[in-house]
């Protein structure tokens, strides 16, 4: 049977980025990959263009169900950050840019560029990819890890799963790859989608299919328990929503629904501020003038010119009229969360392999050599290059691990 030092299973994000990153490529480092070419969601990210990571990493919350996950990813994140990861990437001949929201791309805006030189970095160090690799088994013998792929076997000192989620299963992460951990005594967490598009009552948005309202400011409330009783929270940020015959998506729904996919039973509201540049008190004064000044202008059309006309005639609808109330009713235009559009249109699972049964190096508790990296672990981050960084830096981190290993056997440290 082949003999290698090191296995990693999937040959996406964090796979490939371990492939570039692990010193000890010399003792014969595997990447098993299941589709015909290594890292095709990673050359879909950020529609394309390549968000792949954010300025602002270290003051974002990432989630997870356990109650230290998010301060394990903020530590793994620490130590690799975004600062560490650009210039990473620059040292593999990638120019990056930031957008105004911190968020870096390629400058070339090409998401495939990042495969690119992942790929071409991790061949050039020795690193053998193999594509339409699909592992079907593994198992713990006295030798070492056996792998089994569709097409033979492999015996492996240290076997790293970077097999990604539950979601976007067209892109190979239909979730099978859970079982090659849980056959260990691995356990998950509930699975949910996160950055997806959310349901409403249809008949609350009808009227509104297809618009799309740039510059909104959408905030989400739901009720938590903390601390022995019931806390109100509420997220607010500012974006684009767009009004679909199920409910509503866009960046800002997008970016909520990072923390909202499961909640939704316990019961989620949105609220839709259309103007969020005047106060409610300057929108009412502007409609009384309006009907002042054309008294036979229909009600429902008084919000013209204020926000799109089919906006200002549902709310005008809502407010029965009433100039006070579709004032307060265009800043607090409020929906309740039904749903969410489900696993094949979300970008991030929410929830994994439980974070508590790995160490600090991300390496099993349950069985020694085997290691975790990425989106298959309990940890998820918000929109906006946050799931890519955790996905590059908890790789970083168990290449350092599978390293300080090796170097201690070879007596090099
Ligand atoms: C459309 C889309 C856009 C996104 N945009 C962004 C973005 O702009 N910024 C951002 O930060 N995040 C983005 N994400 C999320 C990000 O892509 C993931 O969080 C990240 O790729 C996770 O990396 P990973 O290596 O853990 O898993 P993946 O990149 O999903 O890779 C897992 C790999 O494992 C392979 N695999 C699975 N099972 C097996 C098996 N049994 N044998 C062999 N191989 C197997 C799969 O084929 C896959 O290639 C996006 C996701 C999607 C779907």
């Amino acid at each position: 049977m082949e003999k290698v030092q090191t296995v990693i299973i999937g040959g996406g994000a964090a796979g490939l980025f371990l492939a570039t990153t692990l010193k000890s490529v010399d003792q014969k480092t595997v990447v098993l990959e299941r589709s015909e070419r290594v890292g095709r969601k990673l050359s879909a990210t950020g529609n394309g263009q390549g968000n792949i990571t954010n300025l602002g990493v270290l003051r974002e919350d990432y989630f997870s169900f356990s109650e230290n996950g998010a301060a394990r990813a903020r530590a793994a994140i620490a130590q690799y950050d975004d600062t560490s990861l650009v210039s990473h990437l620059e040292s593999l001949g990638l120019l990056l840019i930031t957008d105004e929201r911190g968020r870096v791309y390629p400058a070339g805006r090409q998401a495939s560029s990042i495969t690119d030189a992942l790929r071409f970095s991790a061949a050039a160090r020795g690193v053998d990819l193999r594509t339409d690799a699909k592992v079907t088994d593994l198992t713990d013998t006295e030798q070492g890890f056996v792998v089994f792929t569709e097409n033979g076997r492999i015996l492996a000192e240290n076997v790293v799963l970077c097999t990604g989620g539950t979601v976007a299963r067209s892109f190979g992460t239909d979730g099978s790859a859970y079982a090659l951990a849980q056959k260990f005594g691995h356990t998950l967490t509930p699975l949910y989608p996160s950055l997806v598009q959310l349901k409403t009552d249809p008949k609350e948005v009808k009227s509104l299919k297809g618009i799309r309202v740039p510059d909104a400011s959408v905030a989400a409330t739901w009720s938590e328990f903390l601390g022995g009783r019931m806390h109100k929270r509420t997220v607010r940020l500012k974006g684009d929503i767009m009004f679909a015959d199920y409910g509503v998506s866009g960046d800002s729904v997008f970016r909520l629904s990072a923390y909202l996919t499961h909640r939704i039973r316990d019961g989620v509201s949105l609220s839709v501020d259309f103007l969020p540049s005047f106060t409610e008190e300057k929108i009412y004064t502007a409609l009384v003038e309006k009907r002042k000044n054309f008294p036979f202008m229909p009600v429902g059309e008084l919000l013209g010119g204020f926000v799109n006309n089919q906006v200002g005639r549902a709310v005008m609808k809502r407010a029965k009229d009433d100039l006070r109330v579709a004032a307060k009713t265009v800043k607090a235009f409020t929906l309740q969360i039904t749903g969410h559009l489900g696993l094949d249109s979300a970008q991030v699972t929410k929830g994994g392999v439980k974070i508590d049964e790995v160490d600090e190096n991300l390496q099993s508790k349950l069985v020694k050599g085997l290691y975790f990296a990425g989106e298959i672990l309990d940890i998820d981050g918000p929109c906006g290059g946050y799931n890519l960084q955790w996905a590059y830096s908890s790789a970083r981190t168990v290449a350092a691990a599978i390293d300080e290993k090796i170097a201690k056997r070879r007596g090099q440290v």
